[in-house]
């Protein structure tokens, strides 16, 4: 198991729509196995395969001792409810942006058994899931930030009013 080098926003990688995982076979698992250390070697509740470099539509989540593993994931239902939250991101560390998004989603892809399975989320891992999945798609969460929030930096917590980190991966 290593660690991996995490790519910055800047990388065009981070900007292409990744690839579908055509066999979940045991060549995946040390992929899996570096996103989960690579993970919590940066403190972050999810990775995302392209923030590692590789162009594949998989990502890795861990919440309350639970890790998440999904491939080929989908968003098959998100509630019309949003919540906006503040969001980091691996990739862009030492800033944290508002975000909104559904506050409910459900999930639908393969374990790394290749089992396939449907997760039902709320509060910071249903946002966690869509920041997740976005990444596979190539957007980033600024794209998301209303036009007129601005970044700020990660541990800016001067302002009462600030949302606290809901989910950074
Ligand atoms: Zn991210």
């Amino acid at each position: 198991m290593s660690i991996r080098r995490i790519y910055p926003f800047t990388d065009p990688l981070l900007r292409r729509r990744a690839q579908p995982i055509e066999r979940v076979d045991k060549t995946l698992q040390p992929l899996i196995d570096d996103m989960v250390a690579t993970m919590r070697a940066a403190d972050g509740m999810g990775l995302a395969a392209p923030q590692v470099g590789v162009s594949a539509r998989l990502f890795v989540a861990e919440l309350d001792d639970e890790v998440y593993v999904f491939i080929n994931p989908r968003v098959i239902a998100a509630s019309a409810e949003t919540e906006a939250a503040d969001e980091g991101c691996l990739s862009l560390p030492g800033y944290r942006g508002l975000v909104e998004r559904p506050a409910r989603v459900t999930v639908r892809g393969k374990n790394r058994r290749g089992k396939e399975r449907t997760i039902e989320a709320e509060g910071a891992l249903a946002r966690c899931f869509q920041h997740e999945i976005d990444h596979l798609d190539g957007i980033l969460y600024t794209d998301r930030m209303a036009p007129d929030a601005r970044l700020r930096p990660a541990d800016d917590d001067e302002d009462a009013d600030d949302a606290p980190l809901a989910a950074r991966g």
